[in-house]
């Protein structure tokens, strides 16, 4: 393809990541969003994320994730920002409820991802922090950690600025055929990327509404003990615990350690306050006493609330729209997108550039519902 003129709309994780691959393919793309890149309401937009290979059986997220661990390097020594922190993760296999966890180290074994494989007593002497007498054993990633999520994105705008491309403010809206619009008038384009998170659905009724759901999800940051460094990124690693249906993240760079219980709740994108609910805020309190005892008077010191879009299998969608054929959807769709941003990116413009085609599992059709065992979130 020559070089194109390129619209992505959408300036979250995914959105920045395909403009930036897309202009340092030598395109003039311009990268549209309602809001200033970065802002409180994208799913993108927390301090941290967990970057970790662990997906089940599922090798596809597996190697992506692997690779992209390898991309979020190179970016932070090109740019000298600090993006990741390699403190691992813990994954706590919880008696009668570890499909997922049994799938992934045979994975791991295939694909080459190091790993250690722990039993209570182990990861008692190893992260004392964990109290863990209900799992029957946990996976340690040591190449496992985080993103610093909100700086990653803004890393990626002004990478994209200094490569040449546009960042412009605008609400696209669609009309009645799913035409994207700014302004009221058709966006011009030779390919024009929706990679808009969670709007996608209330802008594609027809075409992305059918197959996602959106859940708000409250997040806390609880103090670490006075005086102590033992819940840090230094000594913590990060964690995931299916069996509460809980992860978490440990302090760095002063914000307390994360938790989410996954406590769906609805959410009104644009109108609703980002406030946390007293119920939330109880049940994470009671998770956070019961899996780390040493935390027991801490406070909370922080908060998110926040949306996933969630297609019926967790996959994201890669595919282009079924009537305007130089709309693409790029969207992540599965509460796991963040770690994969930059092969996300890449693959995305791949398709955009129509190098190849996406993959069957990106596509708009065919989606169905997945077991715990199936699916790569193990949910
Ligand atoms: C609580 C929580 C925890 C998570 N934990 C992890 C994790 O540990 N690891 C991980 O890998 N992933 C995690 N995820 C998932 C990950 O954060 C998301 O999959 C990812 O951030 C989605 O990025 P996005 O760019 O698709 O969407 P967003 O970041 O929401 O960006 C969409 C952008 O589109 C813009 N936009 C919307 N509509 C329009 C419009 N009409 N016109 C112009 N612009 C528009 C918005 O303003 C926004 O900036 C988590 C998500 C949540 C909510």
């Amino acid at each position: 393809m020559e070089k194109s003129n390129i619209i992505v709309v959408g300036g979250g994780i995914a959105g920045t990541m395909t403009a930036l691959s897309l202009q340092r393919s030598g395109n003039q793309v311009t990268l549209i969003d309602r809001w200033e890149p970065g802002h409180a309401r994208a799913a993108s937009s927390d301090y941290n994320r967990v970057i970790r290979a662990i997906s089940g059986h599922d090798e596809f997220y597996t190697r992506w994730a692997r690779e992209s661990r390898q991309r979020w390097l190179e970016l932070q020594a090109e740019t000298g920002q600090k993006l990741m922190y390699e403190c691992g993760a813990l994954i706590l296999a919880t008696e009668g409820h570890s499909d997922w966890e049994d799938a992934s180290s045979a994975t791991f074994d295939k694909v080459g991802v190091p790993y250690y494989k722990f039993n209570q007593d182990e990861v008692s002497k190893r992260f004392p922090q964990f109290k863990v007498p209900d799992i029957s054993y946990a996976l340690f990633e040591p190449e496992a950690g985080m993103l610093m999520a909100h700086r990653c994105v803004i890393t990626g705008v002004e990478l994209f600025k200094k490569a040449g491309g546009i960042v412009k403010r605008g609400h696209v809206t669609t009309d009645s055929t799913e035409k994207p619009l700014l302004d009221n008038k058709p966006l011009e384009a030779d390919v024009i990327i929706i990679a808009t998170g969670a709007w996608m659905s209330e802008m594609f009724p027809r075409t992305i509404k059918p197959i996602s759901a959106i859940i708000g999800l409250p997040v806390f940051y609880t103090s670490t003990p006075n005086g102590s460094d033992l819940f840090d990124k230094d000594k913590m690693p990060c964690w995931i615990d299916h069996g509460q249906n809980s992860f978490g993240i440990p302090s760095s760079e002063g914000s307390g350690i994360k938790a989410m219980i996954a406590i769906p709740e609805k959410i009104d994108l644009d109108n609703d306050e980002r406030l946390i609910k007293r119920e939330a805020l109880a049940r994470t309190q009671s998770y956070v006493k019961h899996r780390f005892p040493l935390l027991e008077n801490e406070k909370v010191v922080d908060s998110k609330f926040n949306q996933i879009i969630l297609t019926p299998d967790t996959h994201f969608v890669v595919d282009w729209h079924p009537e305007h054929t130089n709309v693409l959807f790029a969207g992540g769709c599965s509460g796991h997108l963040f770690k994969h941003g930059p092969v996300f990116g890449e693959f995305v413009s791949g398709v955009a550039m129509h190098n190849y085609g996406t993959a069957d599992r990106f596509k708009i059709t065919g989606r169905k519902k997945l077991s715990p065992k199936e699916s790569p979130s193990g949910r």
